[in-house]
C-alpha cells in the first residue's frame, strides 16, 4: 500500500517518547518530512540528533514547549512554514493519563485534565488549520478506549476524553471537505506511561516482561499482551495518509481486542 507521504511534511506533537516517537519514525520512513515538539529540551534534542542521523540532517525539525503555550504553539506552525513550507498531517499526541478515583480528584485536578486533554488539540489544531487546508491534509488525534469505556481508577481522565471524541466528531463535520479529522483509541501500548508504572510496581524483584504478562492478564486482553508504540503508530500513519483519503469523523482503537463496545 502506498501511504504516499513523499514529500508530504507532518507535525506530531509529544514526539520525543513511546507512541510519538514511533509515529516520527514510522512517517520518516514513509518519506515525510517531521517537525515534532516536547517539554523536556535535552531529550529532545538526544532524540533529533539520532533521527537526523537515521534519516537526514534536513528532515527533521524540533522545538521545544508545551502545547498548552499558546503562542509558542503558533511560534511552531510558523517555524513548520517557514523550514518545510506547509504542513499534511497533524498528529496530536502529546500528553498522559490522570490515575485518580472521583474521591482524590480535586477541582484543581479536574481543571488540569479538561485543560491538557481539550487544549492538546484546540491550540495545535488552530495553529496549523491554514496550511492543513492549503494541503487538503489530516489530522490525527491519539485518544485512549477510555472514552467510551471509562474507568473508576481514571475518572476525570475518561470523561475528558469523551469529551475529546465529541470535539472531533464536530470538527470533522466543520473542516470537511478540506481536512480529514480522525482518532486512534489507545488501549494498553507499553510506552512511556507503562515504563513509568512498571519503575514504580510494588514487587521491584518482577521482570518487565512478567509484569506487562501480568497485567494484560488482568485487564483481560484477548490478544493477551500490551501493543507495541510501533504498532500505535502504523495505525496513526495509516490514517493520516492518502490511503486513508475516505475517512473522516472516524476512530481506529488499537487495544489488543480490549474494545467492548459494537
Ligand atoms: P510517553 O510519555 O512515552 O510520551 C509522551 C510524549 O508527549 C513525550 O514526548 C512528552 O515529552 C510529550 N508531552 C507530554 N506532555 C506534553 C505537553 N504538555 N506539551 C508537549 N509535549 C508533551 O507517552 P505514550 O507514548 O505512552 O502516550 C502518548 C499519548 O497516548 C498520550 O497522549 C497518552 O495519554 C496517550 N495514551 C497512551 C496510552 C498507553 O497505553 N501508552 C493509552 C491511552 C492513551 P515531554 O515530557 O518532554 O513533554
Amino acid at each position: 500500500m502506498n501511504l504516499g507521504y513523499d514529500n508530504a511534511v507532518a507535525v506530531v506533537t509529544g514526539g520525543s517518547s513511546g507512541i510519538g516517537l514511533a509515529t516520527v519514525r514510522v512517517l520518516l520512513g514513509a518519506g515525510a518530512r517531521v517537525a515534532l515538539c516536547a517539554r523536556n529540551q535535552s531529550r529532545l534534542e538526544d532524540v533529533a540528533g539520532v533521527l537526523r542521523r537515521d534519516y537526514g540532517e534536513d528532515r527533521v525539525l524540533t522545538r521545544a514547549f508545551s502545547v498548552l503555550d499558546e503562542a509558542a504553539v503558533n511560534a511552531f506552525a510558523d517555524a513548520v512554514r517557514e523550514t518545510f513550507g506547509r504542513c499534511d498531517l497533524l498528529v496530536n499526541n502529546a500528553g498522559q493519563g490522570r490515575q485518580s478515583t472521583f474521591a482524590d480528584t480535586s477541582n484543581q485536578d479536574w481543571c488540569d485534565e479538561y485543560e491538557l486533554k481539550i487544549f492538546s488539540q484546540v491550540l495545535p489544531i488552530r495553529a496549523f488549520l491554514p496550511m492543513l487546508k492549503e494541503a487538503s491534509g489530516a489530522i490525527v488525534a491519539v485518544n485512549s478506549l477510555l472514552a467510551y469505556q471509562p474507568e473508576s481508577h481514571m475518572v476525570c481522565t475518561s470523561s475528558a476524553r469523551a469529551g475529546v471524541q465529541n470535539l472531533l466528531k464536530s470538527l470533522s463535520l466543520e473542516l470537511a471537505p478540506d481536512v480529514r479529522v480522525n482518532s486512534v483509541l489507545m488501549g494498553l501500548i507499553g510506552s512511556g506511561q507503562w515504563t513509568r508504572r512498571f519503575a514504580e510496581r510494588e514487587d521491584q524483584s518482577v521482570s518487565r516482561e512478567d509484569w506487562y504478562r501480568d497485567l494484560a492478564r488482568r485487564k483481560g486482553i484477548p490478544l493477551g499482551r500490551l501493543g507495541d508504540a510501533e504498532e500505535a503508530a502504523n495505525a496513526i500513519a495509516f490514517l493520516g495518509s492518502r490511503a486513508a483519503s475516505y475517512i473522516t469523523g472516524a476512530q481506529l482503537d488499537v487495544s489488543g481486542g480490549l474494545n467492548r463496545h459494537i
